[in-house]
């Protein structure tokens, strides 16, 4: 992987300066200040990085209202600023807010029960002295007790279901960041990062009775000359393509597909003996080869892209590394090969 693909921003200069002109085009038309935040928000939307983002967008601007300071701030807050650690410091404090309102709702009510506790216990003693003249005095106090129970006690139960959906909006927004941290924008698939933790799993959880874990890794064949000769728009259309090829096979193997960075990508089957990672590998290559994208613009086929391919199955005691080297050299290989194929790893 290169080191400009590992970043967040991987485009050519070329290609950053017509993104920028569509960006420019995008920002003018609207009263937000044209700011680096801004800029953010209109060049991931218009290189296609972000989807979440484009369809947020894209609903703002269709409203009435155009998009303001205060739309692009949310915009970059909910779909471009790194989930950090103020994040889940803040998901962290709202949790601890609700447990501490809870808390004092629920001792209230506590103080509630004990107070009409105590009426009763009076209420009973002066049951057994059985003066009716004391009793009848004591009554109003003693419903007036009841009745505050009884509100303290329904409000705890309202502080309870508010705090329960609190609790679960919480957590929802918590799933959301960790899973987004892990996904690519432009393809839908997990990223290095989250395929690196899938695959430790992986290798964590593998029981020695089963067919060991087989990872297998693309990259598109001669990918510079799609762009040079389509345009990096189009480029980014295979890419999704064949990131939308692995998500597909994933589910039908229950496997994980990763783009690893630029025009890479990993699959990871759980287990999987060598003629069935062989036949996996080359169905996903069979299938981008099949791909149909056209140019936006006059509607034209590109021609037909391949993939080269390298397999690789764990043995045991090895590390995620030396297996991801294994199946990197076989890649390698395919490539020096002539390309279109897949090999295996010894
Ligand atoms: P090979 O068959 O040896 O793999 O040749 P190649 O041209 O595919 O490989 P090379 O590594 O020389 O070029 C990869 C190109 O992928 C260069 C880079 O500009 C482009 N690229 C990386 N990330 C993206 C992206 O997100 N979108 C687009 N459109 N291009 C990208
Ligand atoms: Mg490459
Ligand atoms: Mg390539």
């Amino acid at each position: 992987m290169s080191a400009a693909a590992s970043r967040r921003y991987s485009q050519s200069r070329e290609r950053s300066a017509e993104l920028l002109r569509l960006a420019l085009a995008g920002m003018g038309k609207n009263p937000a200040a044209l700011d680096p935040l801004c800029y953010a928000v209109w060049y991931e939307h218009v290189a296609g990085l972000n989807p979440g983002l484009s369809r947020a967008l894209l609903q703002g601007e269709g409203k009435t209202a155009p998009l303001d300071d205060e739309a692009v701030v949310r915009l970059y807050r909910d779909h471009i600023a790194p989930p950090d650690a103020d994040d889940v410091a803040r998901v962290g404090l709202g949790l601890q807010q609700t447990m501490q309102r809870l808390e004092r709702s629920a001792s209230q009510a506590g103080d509630h029960a004990g107070e009409f506790g105590a009426q009763l216990d009076s209420l009973n003693d002066l049951l057994e002295a059985s003066s009716v003249e004391s009793l009848a005095e004591r009554l109003p106090g003693i419903a007036r007790a009841t009745a505050q129970a009884s509100a303290s006690i329904r409000s705890l139960q309202q502080e309870l279901a508010g705090s329960r959906r609190e609790i679960d909006r919480l957590r929802e927004e918590l799933d959301r960041t960790r899973a987004e941290t892990l996904l690519d924008p432009l393809t839908g698939v997990m990223n290095r990062r989250g395929f690196d933790r899938r695959l430790a799993e992986v290798l964590c959880g593998h029981h020695v009775e089963h067919e060991p874990p087989c990872l297998l890794m693309f990259d598109i064949d001669h990918f510079k000359r799609v762009n040079d000769q389509h345009g990096h728009m189009v480029g980014d259309l295979v890419i999704q393509g064949v990131g939308q090829i692995l998500r597909q096979a994933a589910t039908t193997h229950q496997s994980s597909a990763a783009r690893c960075g630029g025009e890479e990508f990993a699959f990871l089957l759980p287990r999987a003996n060598r003629d069935e990672a062989l036949r996996v590998a080359q169905s996903i290559c069979e299938q981008a080869k099949g791909m149909k994208i056209r140019q936006r613009s006059t509607g034209n086929c590109i021609g037909s892209i391949t993939l080269s391919g390298g397999v690789a199955h764990w043995r045991t005691g090895e590390d995620a590394a030396a297996l991801t080297a294994r199946a990197a050299a076989a890649l390698y290989r395919s490539k020096q090969e002539g390309r279109d194929r897949v090999s295996v790893a010894a």
